[in-house]
Protein backbone atom coordinates (compact mmCIF):
# COMPACT_ATOMS: atom_id res chain seq x y z
CA UNK A 1 0.00 0.00 0.00
CA UNK A 2 1.91 3.21 -1.19
CA UNK A 3 -1.24 6.05 -0.61
CA UNK A 4 -1.36 4.84 3.42
CA UNK A 5 -5.10 4.56 2.88
CA UNK A 6 -5.39 2.80 6.00
CA UNK A 7 -3.59 5.97 7.69
CA UNK A 8 -6.70 8.22 6.16
CA UNK A 9 -9.58 5.85 7.34
CA UNK A 10 -8.27 5.91 10.68
CA UNK A 11 -7.96 9.19 10.56
CA UNK A 12 -11.80 9.70 9.32
CA UNK A 13 -12.88 7.30 12.49
CA UNK A 14 -11.02 8.76 15.00
CA UNK A 15 -12.40 12.50 13.91
CA UNK A 16 -15.88 10.43 13.75
CA UNK A 17 -15.32 9.49 17.26
CA UNK A 18 -14.42 12.66 18.36
CA UNK A 19 -17.54 14.64 16.71
CA UNK A 20 -19.51 12.20 18.34
CA UNK A 21 -19.12 13.07 21.94
CA UNK A 22 -18.57 16.71 21.58
CA UNK A 23 -19.88 18.08 17.67
CA UNK A 24 -18.50 21.43 17.67
CA UNK A 25 -15.10 20.06 19.64
CA UNK A 26 -12.91 20.57 16.02
CA UNK A 27 -14.74 24.39 15.12
CA UNK A 28 -13.98 25.11 19.01
CA UNK A 29 -10.37 23.84 18.53
CA UNK A 30 -9.57 25.96 15.17
CA UNK A 31 -10.37 29.08 16.92
CA UNK A 32 -7.45 28.88 19.27
CA UNK A 33 -5.02 26.35 21.18
CA UNK A 34 -4.70 27.50 25.09
CA UNK A 35 -2.32 24.32 25.93
CA UNK A 36 -1.14 24.46 29.92
CA UNK A 37 1.87 22.46 29.37
CA UNK A 38 4.59 22.45 26.99
CA UNK A 39 5.86 18.58 26.93
CA UNK A 40 9.52 18.32 26.00
CA UNK A 41 10.29 14.45 24.96
CA UNK A 42 12.16 11.54 23.01
CA UNK A 43 11.23 11.22 19.13
CA UNK A 44 10.67 6.98 20.18
CA UNK A 45 7.60 5.97 18.83
CA UNK A 46 6.69 4.25 22.10
CA UNK A 47 6.46 7.35 23.67
CA UNK A 48 3.26 9.24 22.69
CA UNK A 49 2.83 12.67 24.24
CA UNK A 50 -0.40 13.22 24.47
CA UNK A 51 -2.00 9.38 24.54
CA UNK A 52 0.06 8.88 28.21
CA UNK A 53 -0.77 11.84 30.05
CA UNK A 54 -4.53 11.16 28.82
CA UNK A 55 -4.49 14.99 26.84
CA UNK A 56 -6.90 16.00 24.12
CA UNK A 57 -5.48 17.66 20.51
CA UNK A 58 -5.22 21.76 22.27
CA UNK A 59 -4.33 20.58 25.76
CA UNK A 60 -0.39 19.87 25.43
CA UNK A 61 2.52 21.72 22.91
CA UNK A 62 4.87 19.33 22.17
CA UNK A 63 8.41 19.16 21.01
CA UNK A 64 9.81 16.26 20.37
CA UNK A 65 13.80 15.18 19.79
CA UNK A 66 16.14 12.12 19.84
CA UNK A 67 16.73 11.62 24.06
CA UNK A 68 14.59 14.52 24.70
CA UNK A 69 17.32 17.22 24.60
CA UNK A 70 17.12 20.99 25.19
CA UNK A 71 20.21 22.10 23.78
CA UNK A 72 21.37 26.08 24.23
CA UNK A 73 22.22 26.92 20.34
CA UNK A 74 18.93 24.46 18.86
CA UNK A 75 17.06 27.22 17.78
CA UNK A 76 14.15 24.54 16.86
CA UNK A 77 13.84 23.72 20.82
CA UNK A 78 14.29 27.43 22.22
CA UNK A 79 11.55 28.42 18.87
CA UNK A 80 8.83 26.58 20.69
CA UNK A 81 9.88 27.21 23.79
CA UNK A 82 9.63 30.92 23.48
CA UNK A 83 6.24 30.34 21.88
CA UNK A 84 4.83 28.59 24.49
CA UNK A 85 6.31 30.36 27.29
CA UNK A 86 5.52 34.19 25.72
CA UNK A 87 2.47 33.99 23.85
CA UNK A 88 0.81 30.60 25.09
CA UNK A 89 1.80 31.38 28.47
CA UNK A 90 1.96 27.60 29.50
CA UNK A 91 2.17 27.20 32.91
CA UNK A 92 4.31 23.56 32.92
CA UNK A 93 7.57 22.76 31.04
CA UNK A 94 7.54 19.10 31.18
CA UNK A 95 10.91 17.27 30.30
CA UNK A 96 10.34 13.81 29.48
CA UNK A 97 12.50 11.54 29.06
CA UNK A 98 12.59 7.41 28.88
CA UNK A 99 14.13 4.27 30.15
CA UNK A 100 15.90 2.21 27.38
CA UNK A 101 16.58 5.16 24.89
CA UNK A 102 18.15 4.43 22.19
CA UNK A 103 19.58 7.99 22.11
CA UNK A 104 20.73 7.61 25.19
CA UNK A 105 22.22 4.39 24.61
CA UNK A 106 23.74 5.66 21.26
CA UNK A 107 26.29 8.21 23.78
CA UNK A 108 26.80 4.66 25.89
CA UNK A 109 28.55 3.00 22.60
CA UNK A 110 32.10 3.51 21.37
CA UNK A 111 30.89 3.66 18.04
CA UNK A 112 29.69 5.97 15.33
CA UNK A 113 26.34 6.61 14.04
CA UNK A 114 26.75 9.59 11.56
CA UNK A 115 25.23 12.94 12.47
CA UNK A 116 23.31 11.55 15.73
CA UNK A 117 26.99 11.53 16.90
CA UNK A 118 26.99 15.47 17.49
CA UNK A 119 23.42 15.24 18.99
CA UNK A 120 24.18 12.65 21.57
CA UNK A 121 27.80 14.21 22.12
CA UNK A 122 25.57 16.08 24.95
CA UNK A 123 24.75 13.05 26.65
CA UNK A 124 28.42 12.10 26.57
CA UNK A 125 28.64 15.33 28.66
CA UNK A 126 26.09 14.39 31.31
CA UNK A 127 27.92 11.25 31.62
CA UNK A 128 31.39 12.90 32.88
CA UNK A 129 29.33 14.90 34.82
CA UNK A 130 28.10 11.96 36.99
CA UNK A 131 30.84 9.87 35.86
CA UNK A 132 32.12 8.26 39.47
CA UNK A 133 28.32 7.51 40.08
CA UNK A 134 27.90 6.17 36.71
CA UNK A 135 31.23 3.89 36.89
CA UNK A 136 30.14 1.88 39.47
CA UNK A 137 26.83 0.90 38.50
CA UNK A 138 28.32 -2.71 36.20
CA UNK A 139 25.08 -3.87 34.72
CA UNK A 140 24.58 -2.37 31.52
CA UNK A 141 20.57 -2.01 31.49
CA UNK A 142 20.96 -0.38 34.96
CA UNK A 143 23.91 1.56 33.34
CA UNK A 144 21.71 3.05 30.31
CA UNK A 145 18.75 3.95 32.95
CA UNK A 146 20.40 5.69 35.38
CA UNK A 147 21.84 7.78 32.52
CA UNK A 148 18.14 8.16 31.19
CA UNK A 149 17.33 9.93 34.45
CA UNK A 150 19.97 11.97 34.59
CA UNK A 151 19.53 13.18 31.47
CA UNK A 152 16.21 14.31 32.08
CA UNK A 153 17.61 16.13 35.23
CA UNK A 154 20.02 17.79 33.55
CA UNK A 155 17.65 19.09 30.23
CA UNK A 156 15.48 20.23 32.87
CA UNK A 157 17.76 22.19 34.18
CA UNK A 158 18.99 23.41 30.74
CA UNK A 159 15.42 24.46 30.80
CA UNK A 160 15.69 26.42 33.48
CA UNK A 161 19.09 28.21 32.39
CA UNK A 162 17.41 29.96 29.21
CA UNK A 163 16.57 33.64 29.17
CA UNK A 164 12.81 32.59 28.00
CA UNK A 165 11.78 30.96 31.68
CA UNK A 166 14.19 33.23 33.48
CA UNK A 167 12.78 36.36 31.59
CA UNK A 168 9.48 35.00 32.31
CA UNK A 169 10.15 34.20 36.04
CA UNK A 170 11.07 38.33 36.32
CA UNK A 171 7.66 39.13 35.12
CA UNK A 172 5.71 37.34 37.18
CA UNK A 173 4.69 34.82 35.26
CA UNK A 174 4.24 31.44 37.29
CA UNK A 175 5.97 28.71 35.30
CA UNK A 176 6.61 25.48 37.00
CA UNK A 177 9.76 23.17 35.22
CA UNK A 178 9.29 19.61 35.68
CA UNK A 179 11.40 16.12 34.79
CA UNK A 180 9.46 12.87 34.31
CA UNK A 181 10.90 9.31 32.97
CA UNK A 182 8.60 7.13 30.98
CA UNK A 183 8.74 3.31 31.33
CA UNK A 184 8.02 1.40 28.44
CA UNK A 185 7.76 -1.53 30.27
CA UNK A 186 4.40 -0.83 32.11
CA UNK A 187 3.19 2.58 30.58
CA UNK A 188 3.81 4.49 33.65
CA UNK A 189 5.25 8.02 34.04
CA UNK A 190 7.44 9.06 37.49
CA UNK A 191 8.71 11.99 38.80
CA UNK A 192 12.35 12.80 39.00
CA UNK A 193 12.67 16.41 40.40
CA UNK A 194 11.54 18.75 42.72
CA UNK A 195 9.89 21.18 40.12
CA UNK A 196 11.80 24.25 39.55
CA UNK A 197 9.50 27.12 40.02
CA UNK A 198 12.19 29.93 40.70
CA UNK A 199 15.51 31.49 39.79
CA UNK A 200 16.48 30.70 43.45
CA UNK A 201 16.64 27.07 42.52
CA UNK A 202 18.62 27.58 39.58
CA UNK A 203 22.76 27.57 39.78
CA UNK A 204 24.18 31.16 40.28
CA UNK A 205 26.28 30.62 37.41
CA UNK A 206 23.76 30.06 34.70
CA UNK A 207 21.58 33.28 36.41
CA UNK A 208 21.16 35.84 33.28
CA UNK A 209 18.62 38.27 35.13
ZN1 LIG B 1 14.40 7.88 23.41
Amino acid sequence: MTDLKNLFNNNRQWAEQIKAEDPEFFKKLSKQQTPEYLWIGCADSRVPANEIVGLMPGELFVHRNVANLVIQTDLNCLSVMQFAVEYLKVKHVIVTGHYGCGGVNAALANQQFGLLDYWVRNIREVYLKHQDAMDEISDDKKRLDRLCELNVVEQAANVSHTNIIQNAWKRGQELTIHGWIYSIEDGILRDLIPPITGINQVDERYRVI
